[in-house]
């Protein structure tokens, strides 16, 4: 990418990249966190919610391969695919970075962000990844 590329989020205000964090929400009242945010709580259905920046850490759940490019997928394949559990108890389905045979049930990984393409306005489109 180039310094003056333009970039853009796959889809808006599900994470921030600078630094990498994913947008989530804390229920005021069954306390419990979700991502992606909401405009209601996915638990008890309160819309006392509070908007949370969550960990940009957690450990590996579950992960496989994706071969080939879904519909739409203007990115790379294969990469990795998976799920991550945050330390707020929050599993998110997430990219992974590295090839399948560096992952490891419970592995600590970190949050960044990846350049998956580039729309027809030559806008780099970015979404969130875990990396080991
Ligand atoms: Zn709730």
């Amino acid at each position: 990418m180039t310094p003056d590329a333009q970039t853009q989020p796959v889809v808006d205000g599900v994470f921030a990249d600078d630094p990498a964090r994913l947008l989530g929400a804390r229920c005021e009242l069954c306390e419990q966190t979700s991502f992606p945010r909401l405009d209601g709580c996915p638990y008890c259905g309160s819309e006392t919610i509070t908007p949370v920046e969550l960990s940009d850490h957690g450990a590996l759940w579950g992960w496989t391969t994706v071969l080939h490019a879904p519909p739409g997928y203007l990115g790379s394949v294969p990469y990795g695919f998976g799920i991550v559990e945050l330390p707020e108890g929050v599993r998110v389905v997430t990219r992974l970075a590295v090839p399948e045979d560096w992952w490891s049930f419970g592995q600590p990984m970190h949050l960044g962000t990846a350049e998956v393409g580039v729309d027809p306005d030559g806008v780099v489109l970015t979404t969130w990844e875990f990396s080991p």
